[in-house]
C-alpha cells in the first residue's frame, strides 16, 4: 500500500486501532466488520484538511453540505445489513464519500451505489479506485427510486433519512432482504431495520439517529 493510502500518526492503523475499541465498547460485534474498517484508510475519504480527525467518532464534512457517517454508525449499519446472513447484491443509496461504499465492497459480492451530487459521486469513485476496489458500479441519480436496472436487492442502506420510507426501495427489496434506514424528519429520526417475508414486510425500529435528509432531484456536473 502506498504510503498516503497506509497513513501515519493520526492517520495510522494505531489510530484505526483505537477507532475499532470504541466501536466494539458501543455494542458492534461483527468481527468481519471490525476487520474491514481497521484496514480502510477512512482518512483519503474526508478533506485533507479533516484527515487527522477521520478516526474521531463523530460526522464530518464533505463539502455540498453533507457529512461522511461516523464511524460507529457505518459499523453498526453495516452489522445490520449482514446479521441475518451474507448479502450477495447490495444497493446503497446516499454515496457521499464512498466510505461505506467502501466497508461494503469488502463484504458482500456486488455493490450499486447511488448519490444526487455529481462532484461528490465523482470524488468517491476515485477513492475506490485508489484502493482498488472494482465490485462496485456508481450512478448520479436520485435514490428515492432505487436504481432498478439491478434489482431485486438481497440489502438496501440508506445513508440519508427520508420522512417515510420510499416505495421504490421496498420493491427492490428481494424476498428475505433486508434494507437498513434511518427514516424521520429533522431530529426525530429512528433507524429502521425491514426485513422482506413470502408475503410482507417485518419492520424492527432500532435506535435513534441523526443524518442528513434524503433529498430529491440532482445537483449536477458544473455544481
Ligand atoms: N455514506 C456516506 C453518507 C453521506 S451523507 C458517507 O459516509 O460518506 C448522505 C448522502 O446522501 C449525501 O452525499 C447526499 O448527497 C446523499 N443523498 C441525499 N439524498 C439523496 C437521494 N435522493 N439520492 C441519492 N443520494 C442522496
Amino acid at each position: 500500500m502506498n504510503r498516503r493510502l497506509e497513513g501515519s500518526g493520526m492517520t495510522s492503523r494505531r489510530t484505526r486501532e483505537r477507532m475499532i475499541a470504541r466501536i466494539r465498547e458501543q455494542g458492534v460485534r461483527n468481527q468481519a466488520v471490525l476487520d474491514v474498517m481497521l484496514k480502510t484508510p477512512r482518512h483519503i475519504f474526508v478533506e485533507e484538511a479533516f484527515a487527522s480527525r477521520a478516526y474521531e467518532d463523530m460526522p464530518l464534512p464533505i463539502g455540498f453540505n453533507q457529512t461522511i457517517s461516523q464511524p460507529y454508525i457505518v459499523a453498526r449499519m453495516t452489522e445490520l445489513l449482514l446479521e441475518k446472513g451474507p448479502r450477495a447484491k447490495v444497493l446503497e443509496v446516499g454515496t457521499g464519500s464512498g466510505y461505506q461504499t467502501a466497508v461494503l465492497c469488502q463484504l458482500t459480492k456486488l455493490v450499486y451505489s447511488v448519490e444526487r451530487i455529481y462532484p461528490l459521486q465523482q470524488r468517491a469513485r476515485r477513492c475506490l479506485q485508489d484502493l482498488q476496489l472494482r465490485n462496485v458500479r456508481l450512478k448520479h441519480s436520485d435514490g428515492n427510486w432505487g436504481w432498478e436496472d439491478y434489482a431485486p436487492y438481497d440489502g438496501i442502506l440508506v445513508t440519508a433519512a427520508p420522512a417515510e420510507t420510499p416505495q421504490a426501495l421496498l420493491e427492490q427489496l428481494a424476498p428475505g432482504g433486508v434494507l437498513v434506514m434511518p427514516v424521520g424528519d429533522g431530529r426525530d429520526q429512528i433507524l429502521q431495520r425491514i426485513t422482506r417475508t413470502e408475503s410482507s414486510f417485518e419492520v424492527e425500529e432500532l435506535e435513534p439517529v441523526i443524518f442528513v435528509p434524503l433529498l430529491g432531484g440532482l445537483v449536477d456536473r458544473s455544481a
